[in-house]
């Protein structure tokens, strides 16, 4: 099975991603992540991305679809998958069902967590603190911009995915073990 979270930043995805990678052993495949890894460790794409996500707006749909390739290429993804932070654009969504469609596969779900604008400012504000601040990308000022970027660039995925016929909603204002069991239910009625 192979699954979106999708929402804006500060949504939940990371968390509920988790969860599902812990209970349905789906790998979890998260861009930001990935990306926070190039960073902290100096290579080359960590450098080409440092300054776009300091200042919350996105990396390249090349640079991304590229690493997502690679890693859908590892045997481990071949369980399933959860994405967490791609696609964010209408062209990484495309790219990313063809890389699917060539590997025999589909995206069979994409769960929106739906969250109001203020509890993602205070969210955000609350990962600040649990984390000590390790995200440069975590201030007021870019979690604005993030939203924006959001609102203008993926947002319009929804559309896409609704015409697909594969958009679910769950309430991601619940409780994490809330939103979490909305998620499993979604989960077995795709598996009935
Ligand atoms: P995230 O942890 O998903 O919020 O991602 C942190 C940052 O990494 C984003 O603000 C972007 O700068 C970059 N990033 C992560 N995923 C993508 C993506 N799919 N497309 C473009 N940029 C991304």
């Amino acid at each position: 099975m192979n699954l979106i979270l999708f929402g804006p930043p500060g949504a939940g995805k990371g968390t509920q991603a988790k969860i599902i990678q812990d209970e349905w052993g789906l790998v979890h495949l998260s861009t930001g992540d990935i990306l926070r890894a190039a960073v902290a460790a100096g290579t080359d794409l960590g450098r080409r991305c440092k300054t776009i996500m300091d200042r919350g707006d996105l990396v390249t749909d090349d640079i991304v679809v590229g690493i997502i390739a690679e890693r859908l290429d590892a045997p481990d993804c071949a369980k399933g998958v959860v994405f967490d932070g791609f696609p964010r654009t209408i062209k990484q969504a495309k790219e990313l069902d063809s890389l699917l469609a060539r590997r025999a596969s589909a995206i069979d779900a994409v769960i929106e967590l739906k969250v109001d604008d203020e509890a993602l400012v205070g969210r955000i504000a609350q990962r600040k603190l649990e984390t000590g601040g390790t995200r440069g990308d975590d201030t007021p000022e870019t979690l604005r911009n993030r939203l924006e970027v959001y609102r203008r660039n993926t947002a319009p995925l929804l559309d896409f995915y609704a015409g697909q016929g594969k958009l679910r909603a769950v309430d991601g204002m619940a409780p994490i073990s809330g939103v979490a069991s909305e998620i499993r239910q979604v989960m077995e009625g795709l598996k009935a």
